[in-house]
């Protein structure tokens, strides 16, 4: 199986989706829909969230099992720390790698219910995302991501103590990072330039969600934990009330963010879908991103 690293190193920028978990049926049918529309296009790798509760998370490992088994891409699962032993750590580590799963973005997760409430590690835990890239890295030949925050993680100090963890991620055997959503191109490039200080060879993926939607921009700025800038929202928000007009100024807004992005030489991007294709479709076409393995 081939390692996201292999995928998002191969001297061209390459374009990489998330996907989350069905919940139903129904979420099952719009998933596979996607992963259809998307496979054609070589995305560099899929990822797959990781829940709180316990039916989504038998869902990442069942979504990465199906992209491992039935599809030609390669997939990537996330795992979380919330509420697991590490005896469970590693019973789900050892599932993923049953169903062909070797790459794996290992993040901390949020309180369940609360995400901005007190973290508690569950008492056989684990409590921070290092210290699970060291579980994973330690029983296998496994692939590990981890998270990044252009802003700084809410619970960091200061960016500086944010940039230390980060690197302390990557010490301990972090492959690459994927940075949470920003708006302005220069959020994503200070991040960069903070870890190149230290790391000059760590590996950051940008993540990108297309802003079809006034929802769309308001995860985007919920995820990033800030505010949407004065001027994107003068520009989106007289348009709320016009989906078309709305959608096509939020595509052209994301694909001008993207190229910035590809012209300072990121390796790649990654389409946050919300398991949906077309907008991801529309934004790679304009960029001229082409099947990596084409
Ligand atoms: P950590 O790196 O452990 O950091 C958590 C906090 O502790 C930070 O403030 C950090 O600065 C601090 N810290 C780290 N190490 C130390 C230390 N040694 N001593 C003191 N403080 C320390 N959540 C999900 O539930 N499921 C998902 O699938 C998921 N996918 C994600 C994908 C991406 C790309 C991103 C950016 C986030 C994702 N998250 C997901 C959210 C993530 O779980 C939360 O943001 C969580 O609060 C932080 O996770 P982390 O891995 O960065 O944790």
């Amino acid at each position: 199986m081939t390692s996201v690293l292999e995928r998002i190193s191969v001297g061209r920028p390459v374009f990489s989706v998330e996907f989350f978990p069905p919940r139903d049926e129904a979420d099952q049918q719009i998933l596979g829909r996607a992963i259809r529309e998307l496979e054609s296009l070589d995305p560099a790798f899929v990822s797959v969230t990781y829940g709180a509760g316990g039916k989504s998370r038998r869902g990442t490992i069942e979504a990465t099992r199906l992209i491992a088994e039935e599809t030609t891409m390669t997939p990537m699962a996330h795992l979380t720390a919330v509420d697991h032993s590490v005896a469970e750590l590693r019973n789900m580590i050892g599932w993923y790698a049953a169903v062909g799963v070797r790459n794996i973005l290992a993040v901390r997760g949020d309180p369940p219910g609360d995400p901005y409430g007190d973290w508690i590690a569950h008492p056989q835990g684990l409590n921070y995302a290092e210290d699970l890239v060291r579980l994973v890295r330690s029983l296998g030949d496994f692939c590990v991501g981890v998270a990044a925050f252009p802003y700084g993680h809410p619970r960091s100090a200061d960016l500086d103590t944010d940039t230390r963890h980060l690197i302390a991620k990557f010490r301990a055997g972090a492959h690459f990072a994927i940075a949470q959503l920003f708006f302005e191109p220069d959020d994503f490039l200070r991040l960069r330039d903070r870890v190149a200080t230290v790391d000059p060879d760590a590996l950051l993926l940008p993540s990108v969600m297309p802003l079809t939607t006034v929802r769309t921009l308001h995860k985007t700025a919920e995820l990033a934990g800030v505010d949407v800038p004065a001027w994107i929202a003068e520009r989106m928000d007289p348009l709320a009330g016009d989906p078309a007009g709305f959608r096509a100024a939020g595509i052209d807004l994301v694909t001008n963010l993207c190229e910035r992005l590809l012209a300072e030489g990121v390796p790649g991007l990654h389409f946050i879908t919300m398991n949906r294709s077309k907008a991801t479709r529309e934004v790679v076409a304009r960029l001229g991103l082409l099947p990596t393995r084409a």
